[in-house]
């Protein structure tokens, strides 16, 4: 998990007036023409948005706003699938994210809002509640925001997740393979509260489960190099390269990315380091 960029706010009020304009489809008028102080409304729910870091609350779901103006907004996000007239939100969001920000596994290829856009109307088009996700973390996160805060979701773009080493793999060699498990780590210097949410995120979208396929893959990759540097500088050089290459992955990804984390917890494992290696890398 990870925080991303916080996109600007300079085209929001744009953004909103493209999403409602009017026009007509099949004979029958779309959008909805609001007025000046409507606008004002919507964009003070903006405001409320940023100011609460995107935690959900009642006032956010606009409901003073006319029921019409709410679900031309939701129907507004619609133009920012490709080809639409808002599909400059779509690709200035997912640009540089090359990695979700959540499993680190999968590129981003949707767009999740934030707080859900059924319940969330006037949020539809704002593009701090639009973060571009993998399909599976996408629809693995649940369509409604939780009330529970121990059951919310970090907002990458809003929220500072910390810069502390948070996750943890224990790795163990069974039955000639690899178990890695991971958790959120109690040593952490962490928040009680952000140690609950993080271990609930991890929870609810399965990352252990999508972690052990990528870890199967990941160290194939790694197979020759693990050997040869054992065979010239033993179980000491096999801890050296994990440890050495854990510093490259971290920096290309992040700290608390799955690869850095694991291979770290693999040079602390000393039989994998000692030659136990062979029973589940491949030849
Ligand atoms: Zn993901």
């Amino acid at each position: 998990m990870r925080t991303l960029p916080c996109p600007s706010r300079d085209e929001a009020q744009a953004h909103l007036l493209r999403a409602i304009e009017t026009y007509v489809h099949a004979g029958i008028s779309k959008g909805y023409a609001a007025s000046q102080a409507e606008i004002d409304n919507v964009i003070a729910i903006y405001d409320a948005y940023d100011a609460g870091l995107g935690v959900p609350s009642e006032a956010l779901k606009g409901g003073e706003l006319l029921q019409q103006l709410r679900d031309a907004i939701y129907s507004g996000y619609d133009f920012t699938q490709t080809g639409g007239k808002l599909a400059s939100i779509r690709s200035t969001l997912m640009a540089g994210v090359e990695l979700c920000p959540i499993c680190g596994i999968a590129p981003p290829r949707q767009l999740d809002h934030h707080l859900p856009r059924s319940d969330y109307r006037p949020l539809a088009v704002y593009s701090r509640n639009l973060v571009p996700l993998c399909q599976e973390c996408n629809q693995s996160k649940s369509k409604s925001a939780a009330d529970e805060p121990a059951q919310q979701f970090f907002h990458p773009y809003l929220e500072n997740i910390p810069d502390a080493l948070f996750l943890r793999a224990g790795v163990a060699i069974e039955g000639g393979g690899l178990i890695a498990t991971f958790d959120i780590d109690p040593a952490a210097p962490i928040q009680p509260l952000v140690r609950e949410r993080l271990s609930f995120v991890l929870q609810r979208l399965k990352l252990n489960e999508r972690y052990a396929r990528e870890i199967n893959i990941y160290l194939t990759s790694q197979a020759t190099a693990v050997r040869m540097v054992f065979g010239s500088a033993g179980a000491d050089g096999v801890r050296g390269y994990l440890l050495a290459q854990a510093d490259v992955e971290s920096r290309q990804f992040h700290l608390n990315h799955w690869r850095p984390v694991m291979l770290r917890a693999l040079a602390a494992h000393a039989g994998f380091c000692n030659g136990e290696f062979a029973a589940v890398l491949p030849a």
